[in-house]
């Protein structure tokens, strides 16, 4: 057998797999369709917890920090603000930061082949084999499915659901002189969400980064057909563009571009692993509905598919029954904050957002207890994140009239 263990896909979770096996002496290959550097559809932002969870993303692969931003309404009436002396998120740029989290893989000593697509995977008792797009196969102990969320290996490993819920997005990232970046956005770099703009159910975002702002609009897809659905945002992200400049919230130099779609997982799969197979980031559909933040899972996905597949090498035991540690591992993580998270978009998306943004912003403690979770491992064993828990629900019933 040439590799113990092959990754599939090298972004976040990937390129976080094979660093991590290849730092415990694990053979591993990890393979990506595209050639590298490659951009990925994405914001930008990237929680402080990230930051503190993986050292090693150091300042070359940032590009620039928040110190706060706005929340907005549906009405753009009320708003939430966020100002810190410190950072409090970072952006980045994925063609960068994804060559750079690549690098570190290579440089821990696993082997990186780009321009390698998988299109199918077939488990036989003693190994799994991996046919590539050129007819190549190659064969491993184990396989980490770290594909996206169209994981070819979760079809393939039979864990890919039919018609999975997600969100789809339009954005454009647009090169602006740092000078008019300080003007808007301040030298804090204050990023601004909007709430259900016109509506939709979903979240309008503008990232400034240090010479770009990246301006983006989101939604949960209702169950329309898809062009429809399309059509339907291009035109609220024309008129979002539109009232901002008109509100004098971006610069109005700002011209409409090549506008590039995405799409997101909106909940977790209900088995994240099979025999010889672990699905990591968007492949397994870790990803927080609420907030978009989906780096974060996908890079501790990875770490937790590491450490499993490390041990499973180790003990040369492939079985579901042995790799399904991996899904209580990232559930104990930040499963319970899925939930959550998933459970008060519902709510927001459903009722008053107004009354919400308007009492929240009342309440400095409740903002602080925000950015705590939203920068720190709150472990949910833990006293703290019971109390965070228990007030944050209290507070959404009370909120909610419920
Ligand atoms: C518009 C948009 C904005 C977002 N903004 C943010 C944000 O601001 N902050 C945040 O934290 N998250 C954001 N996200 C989510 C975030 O981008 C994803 O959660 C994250 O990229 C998941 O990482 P991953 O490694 O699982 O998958 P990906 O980053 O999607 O990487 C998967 C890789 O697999 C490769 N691949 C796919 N199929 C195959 C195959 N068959 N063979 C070989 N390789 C294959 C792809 O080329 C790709 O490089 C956003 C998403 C979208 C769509």
């Amino acid at each position: 057998m040439r590799y113990d263990v092959i990754v599939v896909g090298a972004g976040p979770a990937g390129a976080t797999a094979a660093k991590f096996l290849a730092e415990n002496n694990i053979t591993t290959l990890l393979i990506d369709k595209q050639k590298y550097p490659r951009d990925k559809p994405c914001g930008g932002i990237l929680t402080l917890r990230t930051l503190k969870r993986f050292p090693y993303i150091t300042d070359d692969l940032i590009d620039a920090y928040s110190y706060g931003g706005s929340i907005a309404s549906s009405s753009l009436q009320h708003h939430l603000q966020i100002q810190k002396e410190k950072p409090i998120a970072a952006y980045i740029h994925r063609k960068d930061f994804d060559q750079g989290l690549v690098n570190l893989a290579v440089h821990s000593g696993a082997t990186f082949k780009d321009g390698t697509t998988a299109v199918a995977i077939q488990r036989t008792k003693d190994s799994i084999q991996l046919r590539s797009h050129d007819g190549e196969t190659l064969e491993s102990h184990l396989v980490i499915g770290a594909d996206g969320i169209w994981s070819t290996v979760a079809k393939h490993a039979g864990l890919r659901e039919q018609n999975p819920r997600i969100g789809r997005c339009l954005f454009q990232e647009y090169p602006l002189e740092s000078t008019l970046l300080d003007h808007y956005f301040t030298e804090k770099r204050l990023f601004q969400f909007y709430l259900k703009f016109k509506g939709i159910k979903g979240t309008g975002w503008v990232f400034p980064k240090k010479n770009s702002v990246n301006i983006g609009i989101g939604e949960i897809q209702p169950s329309t057909s898809q062009q429809t659905n399309r059509l339907h945002l291009k035109e609220v992200y024309l008129d979002y563009l539109s009232i901002l400049k008109e509100k004098k919230l971006i610069p109005p130099t700002i011209k409409i571009g090549t506008i590039q779609g995405g799409v997101l997982p909106l909940h977790p799969l209900e088995k994240t692993y099979t025999d010889r197979v672990i699905l990591c980031g968007d492949a397994a559909g870790l990803m927080n509905p609420l907030t978009g933040d989906g780096i974060h899972y996908a890079m501790s996905s990875g770490m937790f598919a590491a450490e499993v597949c490390t041990k499973a090498v180790e003990a040369k035991e492939t079985s579901a029954d042995f790799l399904s540690k991996y899904q209580r591992l990232w559930i104990d993580d930040f499963g319970e904050e899925i939930t959550l998270c998933t459970s008060i978009l519902k709510r927001l998306l459903k009722h008053d957002d107004e009354k919400y943004i308007k009492l929240v912003s009342k309440d400095p403690h409740l903002m602080d207890l925000l950015l705590y979770m939203a920068n720190n491992q709150v472990q949910i064993h833990t006293y703290k994140w019971k109390i965070i828990r228990r007030f944050m629900s209290l507070y959404v019933k009370n909120l909610l009239g419920m």
